[in-house]
């Protein structure tokens, strides 16, 4: 424990908060300790990782424990011993360059998927196409996960193959429904999408955008003008179970694993049209164990 940031043992759990939701299954699903029952990969290497203790990173030199958030590489554990996830589309993650990057969850995405994650640093952000990608930030105008096909769709001008009254879930059996499940399944099998042309499983959504940083730097990066014609997604009615939770600020307001996260839930479930069956819980694979480790910390210091 003592090799952990002093800062992790501080902030306290969400686990014990309610929150009111107007949907009985999302309270029901809130009201459960939201990372217990994750079909997650051994923690048994974390364990052992964090009994030898930090370690510098060969490249950088810095002191770390089992990942180098600077140079993005894994320290003390190897990349066979970690789960690696394949994700139905891809995910840009844009971070400020004054969030520190020892408390961003972003690196966990990009270590646990890195051929589907892409993280860039603020101001450098790629030029979208606004009917292929889609941005995760609240506010007016924000649609659901479960509404995403439908306005890209909308947005598109080839729309004589699909109506655009016709449920996504429908369009997508008869054209996409394949792949997460068996990709998950194999995650290595795949070669890098660069070399063989990345096929979206969720036609027309091909690139979904997050924001990693403090609050106010991410109104500084939402209202960016090349941020601006982009469809707004929205997830409703999740609560973080960050142990860094930001001062002042609702309990819906996500760490980025943690978005990620239900991005791909809700995704999977409402536009792949298949029952989720655990397919991304590895993305919480260092989150979860770095908050049983806290909530151990606590407990055994008596904060709980
Ligand atoms: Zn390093």
């Amino acid at each position: 424990m003592s090799s952990l940031d002093q800062d992790q043992r501080l902030h306290p759990s969400c686990r014990d908060k309610t929150t009111v939701s107007s949907d009985s299954s999302d309270a029901h699903e809130l009201a459960k300790q939201p990372l217990q029952g994750l079909k997650l990969a051994s923690h048994a290497v974390l364990e052992e990782a964090q009994q030898r203790g930090r370690l510098k990173c060969s490249k950088c030199g810095g002191s770390r424990m089992f990942f180098c958030y600077t140079c993005c590489s894994l320290v003390g554990v190897t990349v066979q011993e970690i789960p690696l996830i394949r994700l139905p589309v891809k995910i840009d993650i844009i971070k400020h360059p004054n969030e520190t990057d020892g408390k961003s969850t972003a690196i966990h995405a990009k270590i646990l998927a890195p051929s589907d994650v892409t993280i860039y640093t603020y101001p450098c952000i790629p030029d979208y196409e606004k009917d292929k990608v889609v941005l995760v930030f609240p506010g007016p105008g924000a649609v659901s996960v479960q509404d995403v096909m439908k306005y890209l769709l909308d947005r598109t001008d080839s729309d004589s193959y699909y109506s655009s009254d016709e449920p996504c879930i429908k369009r997508l059996k008869s054209k996409e429904v394949q792949g997460a499940t068996h990709t998950a399944e194999n995650p290595e099998s795949g070669t890098p999408d660069e070399a063989k042309g990345f096929e979206s499983k969720v036609y027309p959504l091909e690139r979904v955008v997050f924001i990693d940083s403090t609050w106010n730097q991410t109104n500084k990066i939402s209202t960016d003008e090349r941020l601006q014609d982009l469809l707004r997604v929205e997830l409703k009615m999740r609560k973080t179970c960050f142990w860094r939770r930001q001062k002042g600020k609702p309990d819906t307001y996500l760490a980025t694993i943690e978005a990620i996260y239900y991005f791909l839930k809700d995704l999977h479930e409402h536009c792949l049209a298949q029952k989720y069956d655990g397919e991304y819980d590895n993305l919480l694979f260092f989150y979860s164990y770095l908050h049983s480790v806290v909530n151990q910390a606590k407990t055994s210091a008596g904060k709980c």
